[in-house]
């Protein structure tokens, strides 16, 4: 754990955060600054900065985190194909990544316009 990382004292529960799951490897709370009705962070408890630190190593990491997304989109109502949702992860400074701790984006709730900005 990096005790300067904001993602991995969430995770740890230094602070508050509403999470909606976790489990040995990953936790999943709402965004701060929702950009559709419902925005959830997806995290891996590990601290890995970004995709370019993922190696080979780490697939069912990254497996675990879609399948739960996949999950809380379905509880939250839009997890078919009728509805839909949104995965996004931003890696680096011209995708605009903010926080330096891997985090997957699950938008839905709305219609989701592309291209993105
Ligand atoms: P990025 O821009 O790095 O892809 O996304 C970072 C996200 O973290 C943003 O959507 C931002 O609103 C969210 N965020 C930043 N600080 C906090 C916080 O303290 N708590 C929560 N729940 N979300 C945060
Ligand atoms: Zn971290």
């Amino acid at each position: 754990m990096d005790l300067s990382c904001l993602f991995c004292r969430i995770a740890a529960g230094e602070i508050p955060a509403d999470i909606l799951y976790q489990d040995e490897s990953v936790v999943a709370f709402r965004d701060i600054a929702p950009q559709a009705p419902t925005h959830l962070l997806l995290i891996p408890r590990r601290h890995v900065a970004s995709t370019l630190d993922l190696s080979g190593d780490d697939a069912p990491l990254v497996g675990q985190l879609v399948t739960v997304a996949t999950q809380l989109a379905q509880e939250a109502g839009f997890g078919s194909i009728s509805e839909g949702y949104r995965l996004v992860i931003n890696t680096g400074d011209a995708a605009g990544q903010s926080v330096h701790h891997l985090h997957l984006h699950l938008l839905g709730g709305r219609h989701l316009a592309w291209p993105p900005g």
